[in-house]
């Protein structure tokens, strides 16, 4: 057996790992949850046993547990090939993946103010495979690496220039890694090049955003400086007037309560006061809760305005491409949205939209759609041991 190739995802609260052999197929996954809060959890896929987790276990504990777990049931056996690493923010500095080193480490907390959930949780899962693990190269991918092709007009900001230029505040764009893969999935549908391909491409998760790609290159996005501005997500407001910070300061609230009620405390959960998971939202919607049925509103609503936004940066358009949890699996919040769509000319097919969200995905227009609408499940682990493959073998050669 060769030696495999291990991904780690870490979110704001979740890791998530996988483990693929030299030739990149995938092998094993695994995933800890609530991690930082009471009942933190983790489990290997498809194995009932839950791997024992402390109180409020950090990523670094999920991690070591993990990696024992799949030591002792021999999915690691012959050692690693490499280790491939989400990172959120890599602000100008990375337009590609990057083989990390101390001066990378270095570059991605100098952008830890960026993304204050993700980086510093990022770089925890960097500093714990680099001690348990330092023979093996490791990567990092950048969410921001994809977006590093938009136009000025896209990733300036109506601000005095010397913001940008003094002090990198512009748009940068995350979920780089998989609107690239809905890309390449979406090109291998329609059998196009990917650099004649034209597609919006929705990745609705916990964090969600929707990107522009025009002939293969991203040209507009709607997330910016941080993963806070656009949609609405679980638990982040998305846009909101800059004017409220000035207004929420006059009333006493603090500048940290305000960066708190804005990435943790508004989104989904903020508008329903229930909960930040869209199927506990719809089911509680269906249950008779107007606050959960105004949440899913706002939350397609806000999408819909996205998508029409995101046709000014595009010539022709191969596809509108629906992903991650929610856009692969709730035929509600697609038929939702595209209701707002009409005058744009999508059209849904509800049989279609009612089936699709399987594994293989697929086409869920109706016959006089303007455009082919797509469902594509994600697979940024994919993406990300392919590039760390990459990075390893360049190490070796
Ligand atoms: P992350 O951004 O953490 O990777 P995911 O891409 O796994 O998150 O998406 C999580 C979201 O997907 C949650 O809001 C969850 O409720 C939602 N989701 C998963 N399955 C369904 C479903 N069948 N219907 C509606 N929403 C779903």
């Amino acid at each position: 057996m060769d030696r495999c190739i291990l991904v780690i995802n870490c979110g704001s609260s979740s890791l998530k790992m996988a483990i693929f052999s030299s030739k990149c197929e995938f092998i094993a996954s695994a995933i800890a949850e609530r991690l930082g809060q009471p009942g933190a959890s983790a489990s290997v896929k498809g194995r009932r046993t839950e791997v024992t987790l402390p109180q409020h276990a950090t990523h670094a504990d999920a991690l070591s547990a993990l990696i024992e777990c799949f030591h002792e049931n021999n999915t690691i056996t012959n050692g690693l090939l490499a280790i491939g690493h989400r990172v959120v923010h890599g602000g100008e500095t990375f337009s590609q993946p990057a083989l990390i080193d101390d001066t990378v480490i270095e570059s991605i907390r100098a952008c830890e103010n960026l993304a204050p959930l993700h980086n510093p949780v990022g770089l925890a899962g960097i500093e714990a495979t680099r001690s348990l693990f330092p023979d093996v190269p490791q990567i990092a991918v950048f969410d921001t690496a994809f977006h590093q092709s938009l136009p000025p007009v896209a990733y300036l900001y109506a601000l005095p220039r010397y913001l940008y230029m003094e002090h990198g505040v512009r748009r940068y764009g995350f979920h780089g890694t998989s609107h690239r893969f809905m890309l390449t999935e979406a090109a291998r549908i329609l059998q196009k090049h990917e650099a004649d391909t034209s597609i919006i491409s929705a990745h609705l998760g916990n964090g969600c955003s929707v990107t522009a790609i025009r002939n293969g290159k991203s040209v507009d996005t709607s997330m910016g400086l941080t993963p806070l501005e656009g949609l609405v997500m679980g638990t982040r407001s998305g846009d909101v007037d800059p004017g409220l910070f000035d207004y929420l300061r006059r009333k006493g609230f603090s500048a940290e309560t305000v960066h708190n009620i804005l990435n943790q405390e508004s989104g989904l959960l903020g508008l329903s006061g229930i909960t930040n998971d869209m199927r506990t939202l719809i089911e509680q919607a269906d249950d008779g809760s107007e606050a959960a049925q105004q949440a899913l509103d706002v939350f397609c609503f806000r999408l819909a305005r996205y998508i029409g936004a995101m046709m000014a940066s595009l010539e022709q358009l191969d596809a509108l491409v629906f992903t991650g949890g929610i856009g692969e699996n709730s035929e509600r919040v697609r038929a939702r949205t595209l209701d707002h769509l009409l005058l744009l000319g999508f059209k849904i097919d509800t049989p279609a939209n009612r089936v699709h969200g399987d594994a293989s995905g697929g086409h869920i227009e109706a016959t006089a759609s303007r455009f082919p609408i797509l469902v594509i499940p994600t697979n940024e682990e994919l993406v990300i041991a392919q590039a760390a493959l990459k990075g390893a073998k360049n190490v070796h050669d």
